[in-house]
């Protein structure tokens, strides 16, 4: 089995039993997040204890991309800090989109290089940033706010 099968089978699974699949009705940061270009939908919730992520879910409805992308992300941040967050999706997004001035470095992103097949696929990269721009509004709790899909 080759590295790229492996990866298929990677997003084939986390869309097939996304992870963190549940609502968190005490969560004290949640937003909606929405790709009008491809009708992916989520709401992410978020609990925090200081900076540090304690718990992490979502529901919605999406294109395998965006429920597999949305999975992984909420299984690679249990535990991890907001900046640790931040950092992280600057990683996704450089291996998303190729931008040549971030170092994608594969051991820092785990699971999360599953991904990287979509950069083939321009048209569904936001498929797979969508659950990351949504995790940036819960964390700056612009929940109302409408959240960019670029
Ligand atoms: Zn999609």
């Amino acid at each position: 089995m080759d590295l790229k099968d492996l990866y298929q089978d990677l997003i084939i699974d986390h869309n097939r039993s996304p992870r963190n699949f549940r609502k968190l009705p005490d969560a004290k940061h949640r937003a909606e997040g929405f790709n009008p270009l491809c009708g992916d939908k989520l709401t992410l919730y978020v609990n925090t204890d200081g900076d540090r992520i304690t718990d992490i879910a979502f529901e919605g409805s999406g294109c395998a991309i965006s429920v597999a992308s949305a999975s992984l992300m909420t299984e690679s941040l249990k535990g991890r800090t907001a900046s640790e967050a931040r950092a992280l999706f600057e990683r996704v997004h450089a291996l998303l989109t190729g931008a040549s001035d971030v170092d994608v470095d594969g051991a820092a992103l785990g699971k999360l290089a599953a991904l990287g097949g979509v950069r083939a696929y321009p048209t569904r990269v936001k498929c797979a940033t969508l659950c990351w721009h949504t995790l940036a509004a819960a964390l700056d709790q612009r929940a109302a706010a409408p959240v960019s899909t670029e």
